[in-house]
């Protein structure tokens, strides 16, 4: 069992990305193969990752004035028929129920892909006046898209998410969440998960099914490819009509409400990893590290040493450090000091019995290596610099890969090189898309949001696309998406 941390077995980041991700989400226990095909098992130190995003967002959410509840596993098919493009969008990765309780079923039930339907239908039932509007629910639970392939974290056919659906009287209000919900994920990602990204709008043929307007949050991967982070859909009322819901206007007049819907899954864990480790395993970025401080006394020290160990331990844990002491008999200082490594705690202390005479500890920063001699009193500003640095090295990471594209030569040699982000003027044709993607295998990841505060269209541009030479009035973000 011992051997699995042994650094020399971890396969290296800078030689294959997506092997090292793989062997690293294994050897760290963050997850593993399922002996179901597309699914996965979410051990503790990785289910400890999802409840400190939950930890996180639910008190924004819940700040928002969104109730939390829970819904039904089933939808029953016919719900899901009811919007056209939804079901279109959904179909090939639905999985359905005919057959449960000995008996084939009278009607098929999908396993939830989203939950708009089964919602939507409820908030009908519970609604009758303007007055009875806005409603704001949002769900912690599972969702089923079948993969035939899995990709820890990144790609399984059951993962799980958090969804917010809200109902409004006015589309104003409705957009207004749509990107108070945006703007929360990006928060979310910064300041807990240190990942940069874009904040955008989806072009039409890569929005949600069923949506008027999609908004994402992309992030740039050490391989170049983009990885979506989280959407927040602007339904107008596409679903309202499709499910036949009105309430009473203030004239006594049927509306059709407005809604929105908002997700964050656990694909964002897969973000984490593959943006900040290294060669040496995982850096898990302080903030959302379920241990922040791993204490190693070093092995044969002297019971004093011991003693003063444990002290200091309890000394981190009094200000609200989360730390753990490992004094596992058995294992050698090198062999703990790689298997945390792989584990990515942000800071290693090391105490032998010199620290102990000295009254002090010997600090070892996870994302710089660095080693140090300090007092317990410093190791709280050690943590907000590693986390500081890690948003900047991935900020920093993110523009270097952001290329600013005249030619669709240009565009084609970045695409067959090192990839990245790249900004380019497009016409807004979906075929013109459709033959980028084609061609170069970037997709178009959205149209960048990044604005002053209350402006909701970005500026129009005199350009030509990239692609056709006709003309474009702004630059969109396109890259390989994972
Ligand atoms: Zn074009």
């Amino acid at each position: 069992m011992q051997k699995q941390f042994e650094k020399k077995e971890l396969k290296k980041k800078s030689d294959n990305l997506s092997d090292w991700y793989t062997d690293v989400i294994l050897k760290a226990q963050l997850a593993d193969y399922a002996p179901i095909k597309g699914c996965m098992v979410i051990r503790p130190y990785g289910f400890a990752l999802w409840e400190g995003i939950q930890h996180y967002m639910d008190p924004l959410i819940k700040a928002h004035k969104v109730e939390n509840a829970y819904f039904p596993l089933f939808i029953p098919e016919k719900f899901l028929n009811l919007e056209k493009e939804h079901v279109e969008g959904f179909a090939p990765h639905m999985a359905v129920v005919t057959f449960a309780g000995g008996e084939e079923l009278k009607e098929r039930l999908v396993v939830r892909p989203t939950s708009e339907t089964i919602m939507y239908e409820m908030y009908k039932r519970w609604t009758q006046s303007y007055r009875d509007l806005p409603i704001r629910i949002n769900q912690w639970n599972n969702i089923v898209r079948w993969e035939k392939r899995t990709y820890l974290f990144l790609r399984t056919s059951e993962f799980l998410w958090q969804e917010g659906h809200c109902a409004h009287n006015t589309h104003k209000e409705s957009v207004s969440e749509v990107r108070w919900a945006l703007d929360m994920y990006k928060e979310t990602y910064q300041n807990l998960l240190a990942l940069y990204g874009v904040a955008g709008v989806k072009s039409e043929s890569e929005k949600f099914a069923g949506a008027k307007k999609t908004y994402t949050f992309e992030m740039l991967m050490p391989d170049g490819k983009a990885l979506q982070g989280c959407t927040s859909h602007d339904l107008g009322q596409n679903f309202a009509k499709a499910f036949h819901w009105t309430v009473q206007d203030e004239k006594g007049q049927p509306l059709y409400p407005w809604q929105n819907s908002w997700g964050f899954s656990t694909r964002s864990i897969g973000g984490l990893i593959m943006a900040h480790g290294d060669d040496q395993g995982l850096i898990m970025p302080p903030n959302i590290a379920p241990i922040q401080v791993i204490l190693i006394p070093i092995p044969g020290s002297s019971p004093k040493t011991i003693k003063y160990a444990i002290a200091q331990r309890e000394a981190l844990k009094k200000i609200g450090i989360r730390v753990k002491c490992d004094d596992k008999d058995g294992e050698s200082a090198g062999f703990k000091f790689n298997k945390w490594e792989v584990r990515g705690v942000p800071i290693r202390l090391e105490i032998g019995d010199k620290e102990a005479e000295e009254g002090i500890v010997t600090a070892v920063a996870r994302d710089t290596m660095q080693k140090k001699k300090v007092s317990i009193d410093e190791i709280s500003g050690m943590l907000e610099t590693i986390q500081q640095n890690l948003l900047e090295t991935h900020k920093k990471f993110t523009l270097d890969h952001t290329h600013t594209v005249e030619s669709y030569d240009h565009f084609k040699k970045i695409m067959a090189g090192e990839r990245g982000f790249i900004s380019a003027f497009w016409c807004e044709d979906a075929s013109c898309e459709t033959k980028i993607k084609a061609e170069t295998k970037a997709s178009n990841r959205c149209l960048p949001l990044d604005l002053p505060a209350g402006r909701q269209v970005p500026k129009e541009e005199k350009g030509t696309c990239v692609h056709c030479g006709k003309p474009a009035t702004h630059r969109w973000l396109f890259a390989q998406a994972y």
